[in-house]
């Protein structure tokens, strides 16, 4: 069967759904994914199960059946919304959904409308049965809220509504171009996430006179020299099984990979890679990092402040937990500072991690083949939360996969996330839907030949 033509219909709802502007800046009221919802509706030609926790932020499901009710249930799971734009810094209109050059350009064209639209453009093909479907249940749940922590959406949907859209197996973000070696297309596919343990570092100082400062046991200063030395002390490394396997995939020399895989070594050899961004993911896919994003203290300009709170952003890779990070936070502070300060916590989420093998895996391996030729697909960790984690949590396997051309190296894509002119071409989101439909086909055969070389409905192998 021929994957279907997205360059019409896929782009048409890209650009539609970058229109719709569902901004998500955090708070309740804004994210407006009701205008997508809508747009999907109308795409789909029918209605599908609409959850609705706050007005306006709305989620939306629908169920294809398979034929084998033992057989395992396959979810994608695209998001709504978008993250707010500096419309100043960019070249075009960020809701315009122009087409240049053939770019489509937009906030959300990466992340991840892009996948949205290809995921949408494949699930409608077996929704109105123009594929068969597949052994198990096929379920598309388009969300709202990623981008503030999705509890207005998947979060919501797995903790309330699990019966809507439990399963097996789940496609979702986060999907990069890949990198050509020698060898052909490396591909990478997100099958891991850093773990959020966001921490406020609050200390206590004594009031006085900001006129007389000699001497005084100021909490900002204390604060100030805490965040200094977090920031200048090297944070602990994780050198992964998965890290050595994608870092020595992606057509670097021989030298640099050893230092790059070497915990001893790692740090000087981020120094010689000449690719900033790329230098700022690999570091974040290394080590424990501490972002400090929010200082408070002080209510007066002629007083010494007697209380001081920094927020730091800290993740843990699936290698580290608490330990690591208190025992971090003791030796970089020092022992004075460590007794004054009291390390608060605000987020927790585990690291979480899906096993690279079983009949998903194989399925997009089988599908980057026939559409890229030969291809070696590498897990990869990704530093940002996904709605994914929620999953996983549960023991669902998860992946973030895409297919791009190559008009848009790897670190220059990662930047397009959250960041300024965002774009994707017209023929990466034809490459998407195209592995997309594969996928879900060998998917499908996979299981079925499981199931029939086993006598019994396809076994799950998840995470
Ligand atoms: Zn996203």
């Amino acid at each position: 069967m021929n994957p279907p033509a997205a360059g019409g219909p896929a782009i048409e709802l890209l650009r539609q759904l970058i229109r719709n502007a569902c901004v998500n800046d955090g708070t309740a009221d804004s994210g407006y994914e009701w205008r997508s919802v809508a747009t999907l509706t109308d795409f789909f030609g029918r209605h599908g199960t609409i959850i609705e926790p706050h007005p306006g932020r709305q989620s939306v499901i629908y169920r294809v059946p398979g034929t084998e009710p033992a057989a395992p249930t396959l979810t994608l799971l695209p998001h709504l919304d978008v993250v707010p734009v500096t419309a100043d810094s960019w070249l075009h209109d960020p809701f315009g959904a122009e087409i240049i050059d053939g770019f489509v350009w937009g906030r959300g064209a990466v992340d991840m409308l892009n996948l949205t639209a290809a995921m949408a453009m494949v699930f409608r093909e077996y929704l109105v049965g123009k594929r068969p479907p597949l052994p198990g249940d096929l379920v598309f749940a388009a969300v709202a809220d990623e981008e503030a922590g999705g509890s207005l959406g998947a979060g919501n949907l797995v903790e309330n509504h699990w019966d809507l859209v439990a399963c097996d197996y789940l496609l979702t973000e986060v999907a990069t171009p890949g990198f050509e070696t020698p060898e052909g297309l490396t591909l990478p596919v997100t099958v891991a996430e850093k773990g959020p343990a966001w921490r406020t570092l609050q200390l206590t100082g004594t009031p006085g006179h900001g006129s007389q400062p000699y001497g005084t046991d100021n909490a900002l200063v204390g604060l100030a020299e805490a965040i200094n030395r977090l920031a200048r002390t090297p944070s602990p490394v994780d050198i992964s099984e998965s890290w050595v396997r994608f870092i020595s995939s992606i057509g670097l020399d021989d030298g640099l990979v050893s230092r790059l895989t070497d915990p001893d070594q790692v740090d000087d050899a981020l120094d010689e890679l000449d690719d900033p961004g790329f230098a700022r993911w690999a570091h974040a896919c290394t080590h424990l990092t501490i972002a400090p994003t929010l200082m408070q203290s002080g209510n007066k300009q002629n007083t010494i402040p007697d209380s001081g709170d920094a927020g730091l952003d800290v993740r843990l890779t699936p290698g580290q937990d608490e330990t690591t990070l208190l025992d971090h936070f003791r030796k970089a502070l020092g022992p004075a500072l460590w007794d004054q300060i009291e390390v608060v916590p605000d987020l927790d989420f585990p690291a979480n991690e899906s096993i690279a093998s079983g009949p998903l895996w194989d399925a997009i391996a089988d599908a980057a083949d026939a559409i890229a030729g030969s291809t070696n697909l590498v897990p990869m960790l990704t530093p940002v939360l996904t709605d994914g984690r929620f999953f996983r949590q549960r023991g669902v396997t998860v992946y973030g996969v895409g297919l791009f051309d190559d008009t848009t190296p790897f670190s220059e894509s990662l930047g397009m996330f959250h960041g300024n002119n965002e774009r994707v071409t017209i023929a990466s989101v034809d490459l998407t839907t195209r592995l997309l439909a594969l996928t879900l086909e060998r998917f499908g055969a996979r299981i079925s030949d499981a199931a029939r070389s086993a006598g019994a409905p396809g076994a799950d192998d998840g995470a």
